[in-house]
């Protein structure tokens, strides 16, 4: 059995290392020297959609699957009628469009923020008297980590903001004053069979996740989100893992987005539950059955962003993930994750090394 994966990042890494524990080959393709996935598989190094690089892997996997959504769509046609591809390039279509994701939401009766479609200065003006402030502008395409947004406090910033985003397709959302944010990573096989992992509770600064921490203790919302996750996926005909950030505002959850791919807030899976996250997407492409995805016991994830420092590479408690990656400001280059048999010890963990690291 051998698995294609466009893209080698991170993300890549971490399946090409699951997939080394199921005895499972990979080879990926990535413009980027020296990708982090490049230590677990022949990498081909040419851009995601380049026909004749597409055209090898489906030559040479048994499947394949992706790890980042900015996949073009018509690539996993390109290759869709020689190989599987999983998750399904309609499950992609709409998580890269933000006006295409929200009507799914709306479809699947899945709580959401009031939004509005924005072509022009008028509407913009528009989704403003509509929706009240603040409201965030998003671009509906290509958006990642907070990146592509501007919030209007007051009426006087809405012409910063078409300056700053106008000529291109974008949505206004409503502002949710919410408590804290969550995400629900569900995972499904071509059989049917879905498995769900508890809660994260995440923490993003400047649009970048931060720390999660899993499970949430609050049975009434983890199952609000279940339902909305079995939903999804059911109705995609999804195969592989889909995570789904959730905002959290009293009892109430609101979508946000949805990734369908691994995603950074289920990193803890690797130490923190039966089966991470990564074997459980390799077993859901594979139609294999799918892991537990019972946690075993309280876990927190602290992402490494900007820099490695020292301290994170002596710590006495905690398991160290380095990507391999150039620094650079702002990027990702590796996390550390934490156990403890109780939410109270993981916590201080937490707190301690993401002092030490930042
Ligand atoms: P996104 O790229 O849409 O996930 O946005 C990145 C982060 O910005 C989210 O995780 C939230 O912390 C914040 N954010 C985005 N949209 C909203 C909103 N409508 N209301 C409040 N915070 C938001």
């Amino acid at each position: 059995m051998k698995i294609g994966i466009i893209g080698a990042g991170q993300l890549g890494q971490m399946l090409g290392h699951a997939a080394r524990d199921l005895g499972v080959e990979c080879q990926f393709i990535d413009p980027s020297d020296s990708p982090p996935a490049g230590d677990c598989g022949d990498v081909i190094q040419r851009p995601f959609d380049d026909a004749a690089a597409l055209a090898e892997l489906a030559a040479t996997c048994d499947v394949i699957t992706y790890e980042f959504e900015n996949v073009p769509v018509e690539a996993l046609h390109q290759i869709g009628g020689n190989v599987p591809v999983f998750p399904p390039a309609d499950a992609l279509r709409h998580a890269q469009d933000r006006l295409d994701e929200k009507r799914l939401f709306e479809q699947l009766d899945i709580p959401l923020p009031g939004y509005r479609a924005i072509d022009s200065r008028e509407d913009m003006i528009a989704a403003v008297d509509a929706l009240g402030l603040p409201v965030v502008i998003k671009t509906r395409r290509l958006g990642y980590d907070g990146k592509g947004q501007f919030v209007i406090k007051d009426r006087s910033d809405i012409d910063a903001a078409w300056i700053e985003l106008g000529g291109t397709a974008l949505i206004a959302e409503q502002w949710v004053a919410f408590d804290y944010e969550v995400s629900c990573i569900g995972v499904r096989n071509s059989d049917g069979d879905i498995a769900i992992y508890p809660l994260s509770h995440n923490i993003h600064e400047g649009g970048i996740l931060r720390i999660s921490r899993s499970p949430v203790d609050n049975p009434a919302l983890a199952e609000k989100a279940e339902g909305y996750m079995r939903r999804m996926l059911s109705h995609l005909d999804y195969v592989g893992v889909l995570a789904l950030e959730l905002f959290v505002s009293g009892e109430d959850l609101l979508a946000n987005e949805f990734a369908p791919r691994v995603h950074n807030s289920g990193h803890w899976t690797i130490e923190g539950s039966n089966t991470s996250q990564f074997e459980n997407h390799l077993r859901a492409v594979m139609n294999r059955p799918l892991g537990s995805t019972a946690s075993v016991d309280h876990a927190g994830m602290i992402n490494l962003i900007g820099e490695i420092p020292d301290a994170a590479r002596t710590l006495d408690s905690g398991f160290l993930h380095d990507y391999g990656k150039d620094a650079r400001p702002g990027r990702k280059l590796g996390h550390i994750t934490v156990t403890a048999d109780t939410a109270e010890r993981r916590d201080e963990l937490v707190d301690t090394i993401s002092r030490s690291v930042t």
